[in-house]
């Protein structure tokens, strides 16, 4: 089986870690933060106890996939990787000099990955000695849960890097679509206007927060109304995507951020991880 590094122990690559390792690859997940690393083993002992209470998998299951899992501070054990996807935070000097490390620590045809779900993967791969082995695998949070994943070349990005990337996903048991190096892809861009909307509704008193969701999900057949997927995605990575696709798409004011998410967000009113946001989940 091949060999999996992730950078970034939150979320996100928590998430990847479990549907990687569920598919009986090893993994290393990889983050600055101990605590964090320690949060991630924890969270992932709580799903897979979950699981087999649910009589999803059995203990012995559980067991093997969690022993296929490690959890490390030190990036050099990303030399034995046949793909790296980096979920770290969405800022991209941040992401550049984390993927310059690592393409000094890998082997030459190691394929290099980044989750990020609003920059343009050709700043990010511009990074690289080889962009042609670095491609977006956007995957939806949670991400075990969430069945798609974009799989995203840049324009630096050969053809075999993105048919492998797509093949290994596959592999792992997800429906990847291909989508273009364009602001937000597929799926975020299409979800911009659901947010952008939902919060001019509520600044403009046309609607409360609380029945904008409800008539999303009574009326509109809607999972979750926009609101409290906001506060699930967290409103300062919400906010982010916001502000970054409004600036990649040179100003356009149908993108434009809104001043009660970024409130939000400064005030550190994010959403369930931190307890708070437009709910209440202390
Ligand atoms: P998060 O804040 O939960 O986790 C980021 C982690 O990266 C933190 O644990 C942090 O300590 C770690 N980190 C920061 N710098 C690092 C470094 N240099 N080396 C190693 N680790 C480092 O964020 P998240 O929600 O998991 O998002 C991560 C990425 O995935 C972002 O690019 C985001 O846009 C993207 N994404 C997020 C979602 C979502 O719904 N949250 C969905 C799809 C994609």
């Amino acid at each position: 089986m091949p060999k999996l590094s992730v950078i970034g122990a939150g979320t996100m690559g928590t998430g990847i870690a479990q549907v990687a390792a569920t598919a009986g690859w090893d993994v290393v997940i990889n983050d600055t933060n101990n605590d964090i690393l320690e949060k991630s083993s924890a969270s992932l002992v709580k799903v897979m106890n979950r699981l087999v209470e649910k009589e999803k998998i059995d203990q012995a299951t559980a067991d093997k996939i969690l022993g296929r899992i490690d959890f490390t501070e030190d990036q050099q054990y990303f030399e034995n990787s046949d793909l790296v996807i980096e979920a770290i935070v969405e800022n991209l000097e941040i992401k550049q000099k984390v993927f310059k490390a690592v393409e000094e620590i890998v082997r030459e045809d190691t394929i290099i990955a980044s989750n990020t779900s609003s920059l343009s993967l050709a700043s990010i791969g511009a990074s690289l000695k080889d962009p042609s082995r670095f491609v977006g695998i956007h995957f939806f949070n949670p991400a075990p849960l969430m069945p798609l994943v974009e799989i995203i070349p840049a324009v630096q990005t050969a053809e075999e890097t993105t048919q492998q990337a797509k093949d290994w996903v596959d592999s792992w048991k997800k429906l990847t679509v291909l989508a273009k190096d364009t602001p937000g892809f597929i799926v975020n861009r299409v979800a911009r206007p659901f947010y952008g909307e939902s919060l001019r509704m509520y600044e403009e008193g046309i609607a409360d927060f609380a029945t904008i969701d409800w008539a999303m999900k009574e009326l509109g057949g809607f999972r979750m109304g926009p609101f409290e997927l906001m506060d699930f995605i967290g409103n300062d990575i919400n906010y982010t995507v916001t502000e970054t696709v409004f600036a990649s798409f040179f100003y356009d004011p149908r993108y434009k951020p809104s001043f009660t998410q970024k409130r939000m967000s400064e005030a550190g009113f994010l959403g369930r991880k931190s307890g708070r946001g437009y709910y209440d989940y202390a």
